[in-house]
């Protein structure tokens, strides 16, 4: 048996404290210190506001019929209110939900019938996407806006309620109830909800801010935050920062010169990021119009980086920050390996946290691999997930009877014990860190006139990551291109699905006898074409 485990020792993991309480827990120390401010309008909340303003929230939802493990749904951008919903809802017994603000009224009808959310938050720009996914799922009981939109409540009334309706008898289970509910393919199909518990959520911050792995410069501090707060890696960092007490300035996308002038002017202690941004701090000539020595420590996960560029970065912020990598799944709540505060291996993806056991597994033979050894990662901790909402078969296939999650991410770990990603096993792509799960690609289509048959897959891209590419074979006699096919991929998804890799046509899919697409064969003929370029 070769089970890895972090290098530290483990740590103590409260299971009588909720998500809420944990996070919300030193507000009255902050008192009216500035915690969440709107990189746009510079609108902002005091620790001692956002403390009352979740009870009042709570409250009001509570009076217009709001149930326990009722599920809502956040479709909005970045924007300091994301906090006050989030906390509101599950400090009241509620599953908090989130989908990608870009999403097509077909993708977001998906999730809301999937995740059988009954409320749903927007900002009045998506107003008409949300209409139309509503009209599609038809279970939505209320409708709440950010602003003003015909149809929908203003969130502003529910900030002036009194809180008196606020429940104070509700018993949480830690370890059981659900308190988060983001999407994710995992290692093949649709995006699935998945479920983490009050207990896997507050395990994660806890194993992350063991000592050694501590990020001090993100206590009572300051950071900028353009991570999407619809995926786990923006909510921790947002949850995690109101714990510490600091100031999070929230930005709505990715502007360049918009994001590195609120660095600049918040004084951004430390930022975390995605291999994209890293690429563009470390090259875009724009940087050096901005003073960014504020800056001391930086992060990267949801995506390989590597040590050249990490390097690179390093070099132009003047050499004296630190960048840690982590690495981690939306169904590990999220970290498994981070880099310990005084050991970075650039390049690799950390080490493993506390209370973690990581195995490297041979997938041709189920041997279990030693230091060095190139297998799929399996790991075991307070932090997996529960389980897919309402999928037994997807929990099954991905945690096994003895608690292993299954990641679907080839490495290896080193004999300093740093941890390496190099390849992934399972079908999903990752644009800019964004997750294109090729099942939903396929089905869409394989649904479009004259395509008999199709595959997705990533095509590697230096910026991006990955770019989704699909392989057709065209029905006898069809008339297809590949326009047609681009545009009809960028009418029903988001823009990060778009199939920007290409399409190529193709006389047949590469299949088991089973019918399962080979993806590998895809890919390793991708690769010779691009070793022939
Ligand atoms: P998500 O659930 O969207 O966070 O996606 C999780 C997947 O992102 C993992 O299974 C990996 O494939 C990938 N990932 C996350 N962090 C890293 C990293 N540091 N290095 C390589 N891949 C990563």
């Amino acid at each position: 048996m070769t089970i890895f485990r972090c290098r530290y020792p483990d740590v103590k993991i409260r299971d009588d404290v909720t998500y809420h309480d944990y996070v919300m827990e030193n507000l009255d120390e902050y008192g009216d210190d500035i915690l969440l401010v709107d990189g746009i309008t510079g609108r902002s909340y005091t620790a001692r506001q956002l403390k009352a303003l979740v009870r009042r929230v709570g409250s009001a939802l509570t009076r217009r019929g709001f149930k326990r493990r009722d599920v809502f749904c956040v479709f909005a951008p970045n924007l300091p209110e994301f906090a006050i919903i989030q906390l509101a809802v599950i400090s009241i017994g509620g599953i908090l939900t989130t989908a990608n603000p870009l999403y097509t009224p077909g993708e977001l009808s998906r999730q809301l019938a999937d995740s059988t959310a009954k409320y749903i938050i927007t900002i009045p720009m998506f107003a008409d996407t949300v209409n139309k996914a509503a009209e599609n799922y038809g279970k939505l009981q209320a409708k709440y806006v950010f602003g003003e939109a015909d149809g929908f409540k203003p969130f502003t009334e529910l900030m002036q309620d009194d809180g008196s309706a606020f429940p104070t008898n509700l018993k949480f289970n830690p370890k059981e109830d659900i308190a988060l509910l983001p999407y994710s393919s995992g290692t093949t199909g649709v995006p699935k909800g998945v479920m983490l518990t009050h207990y896997s959520l507050v395990a994660n911050y806890t194993q992350i801010d063991h000592a050694p792995f501590r990020n001090t410069s993100s206590v009572r501090r300051s950071t900028v935050l353009i991570l999407p707060l619809f995926h786990l890696y923006g909510i921790m960092v947002i949850a995690g920062s109101i714990r510490n007490g600091t100031k999070v300035v929230t930005l709505p996308r990715f502007e360049q010169e918009q994001y590195l002038r609120a660095v600049e002017k918040y004084r951004a202690s430390s930022l975390n990021l995605v291999p994209p941004l890293v690429l563009f701090l470390a090259k875009s000539p724009l940087v050096s119009n901005y003073d960014l020595s504020c800056v001391e420590e930086l992060g990267s996960g949801a995506a390989p980086l590597g040590k050249e560029l990490t390097d690179e970065l390093i070099k132009r912020l003047g050499g004296n920050k630190t960048l840690r990598q982590g690495y981690g799944l939306t169904e590990t709540s999220p970290v498994v390996t981070t880099s310990p505060r005084d050991k970075f291996k650039y390049g690799s993806a950390g080490m493993i946290i506390p209370n973690t056991e990581i195995k490297f597994v041979d997938i041709s033979n189920g041997r279990e691999l030693g230091v060095n050894e190139d297998g799929e990662l399996w790991c075991r901790g307070p932090q997996n997930m529960k389980g897919y909402w309402n999928r037994p078969d997807s929990t099954a296939a991905t945690l096994d009877k003895n608690g292993w999650l299954h990641t679907g991410d080839i490495g290896h770990i080193d004999e300093d014990g740093c941890v390496f990603i190099v390849d992934r096993l399972k079908e999903l792509i990752k644009y800019k860190g964004f997750q294109v799960p090729p099942a939903e690609l396929e089905a869409l289509l394989i649904a479009f006139e004259g395509v008999a048959d199709v595959a997705v897959i990533g095509v590697p891209d230096l910026e991006a990551g990955e770019l989704p590419r699909a392989y057709i074979v065209k029905k006898p006699g069809a008339q297809l291109s590949e326009e047609t096919v681009k545009k009809f991929i960028a009418r029903e998804c988001a823009p990060h699905k778009r199939l920007r890799g290409g399409v190529r046509f193709v006389s047949e899919i590469p299949k088991s006898p089973s019918g399962k697409i080979l993806r590998r064969l895809l890919r390793d003929q991708l690769k010779q074409e691009m070793k022939a370029k």
